[in-house]
């Protein structure tokens, strides 16, 4: 008798990776016939962030777009640097639309099921995986987890680990400071204490924006800190009275830990437990529209899945800079203005999206302080 526990994929975690994987798959007539799983703990019927991320192309996301910009701006001291985006566009949707869309979508589908439930265990038993909740156990002939995992903080030792942290305001202030098509990508021109601190503003009206005060640093802050800091620009920028009409928080880790050592032939770690978190940056969600659709194509091919190969020379270059970011924090508005000083934008967007030849890595490795990174190749090497 057919075991109605018995899957033939089961994503556990449906987030920005577990929901991409699971429409990547509905949507592609190859796995028509495959009995999947989608397991979530939450309700995902809130706001719970924002996604921005930059693309030349229109992708599956048109339809829920908040707001798209073609223009940006990065501000260091004795920098002052206006980017006119094109071929890219800088996008933003909500995650409360994301969810709605691919749930929707899904709700069309037969060979799908989705549960909510509070996973405790995702274990590799040779001939599947066996995925246990509070209530019940399911099993996967291949299952995919973008559960939280810590493995990067029982090493940080060998792969030193930041986070990228924030507190945002989405504000209405009484002036018109801001400019509706211009975002401030990175503005370095503010108090650096030791760290990497930027403020990350995206205009929606000449009155509207989300505004986050972010550091690439290892240690999270007390509210407190990011908000003063967040009322001092504001103040700085004359934005007169202001509201805050909502808020968002985040903690993303970076780090170049080989998250993808710990897939098994049956079980493959996805998202930001999967080692997408771009380690130099904290960005994800362009990097888990590539990885989704790589993992899909290698479905196909019936392979265990920890052979499926994650580890290239990008992740050699986030490894440095994570190694230097990690040990100089303060100089890391340094490093980002010389990025920008010294390169054509397309460039650095095509760069961190991990899309361009040697020879234009070469270029962008040029712009940084040699030494710096000389020491960091050495102890790497030796
Ligand atoms: C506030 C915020 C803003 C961000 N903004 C950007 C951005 O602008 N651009 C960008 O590229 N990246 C951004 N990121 C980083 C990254 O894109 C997101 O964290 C993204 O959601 C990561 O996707 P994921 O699938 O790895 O994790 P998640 O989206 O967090 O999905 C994991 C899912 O697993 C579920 N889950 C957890 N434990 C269990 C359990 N035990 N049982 C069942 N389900 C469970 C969770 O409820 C969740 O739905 C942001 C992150 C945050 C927090």
């Amino acid at each position: 008798m057919e075991n109605k526990n018995h899957f033939d994929y089961i994503i556990c975690g449906g987030g920005a990776s577990g929901l991409m994987l699971m429409r990547a798959l509905c949507f592609d007539p190859f796995f028509d016939k495959k009995k999947i799983l989608l397991l979530e703990k939450e309700s995902k019927n809130t706001n719970d962030r924002t996604w921005c991320f930059w693309e030349e192309k229109e992708s599956d996301w048109e339809s829920i777009l908040y707001k798209s910009w073609d223009f940006a701006e990065f501000k260091a001291a004795g920098v002052d640097k206006s980017i006119n985006l094109n071929p890219y566009k800088y996008k933003m949707i909500r995650g409360i639309d994301f969810y709605k869309k691919i749930y929707e979508e899904l709700a069309q589908k037969s060979n799908i099921t989705l549960i909510n439930q509070e996973i405790v265990d995702v274990v590799d038993k040779k001939k599947y995986g066996l995925v246990r909740t509070k209530n019940e156990s399911y099993i996967g002939d291949k299952v995919f987890s973008s559960l939280p995992n810590h493995l990067h903080l029982e090493n940080k030792n060998k792969f030193p680990v930041l986070n990228q942290h924030f507190i945002g305001w989405f504000v209405k202030t009484e002036h018109p400071i801001f400019k509706p098509d211009t975002i401030q990508f990175m503005d370095f021109d503010l108090p650096q204490k030791g760290n990497t601190r930027f403020m990350y503003v995206l205009p929606f009206s000449e009155n509207e924006a989300l505004l986050e005060y972010t550091l690439f640093s290892e240690d999270l802050l007390e509210n407190e800190e990011y908000e003063t800091a967040i009322k001092d620009y504001l103040s700085q920028k004359n934005a007169g009275e202001f509201s805050i009409e909502d808020k968002e928080q985040g903690a993303i880790p970076m780090t170049a830990y080989p998250f993808w050592k710990s897939n098994t032939p049956n079980i493959m770690h996805i998202g930001t437990a999967g080692g997408w978190t771009k380690a130099s940056t904290g960005f994800t969600f362009q990097k888990t529209m590539r990885k989704t659709n790589e993992v899909v194509a290698f479905l196909k091919q019936d392979k265990a899945l920890n052979t499926l190969i994650q580890k290239n020379r990008f992740w050699f270059y986030d490894l440095l800079f994570l190694d230097v970011l990690s040990k100089h924090n303060e100089k890391g508005h340094l490093l980002f203005s010389l990025m920008f000083k010294e390169n054509k934008t397309d460039r650095i967007f095509k760069f961190l999206d991990e899309q361009t030849s040697f020879l234009e890595e070469i270029k962008i490795m040029m712009s940084f302080p040699a030494g710096l990174f000389v020491k960091a190749l050495w102890k790497r090497m030796f």
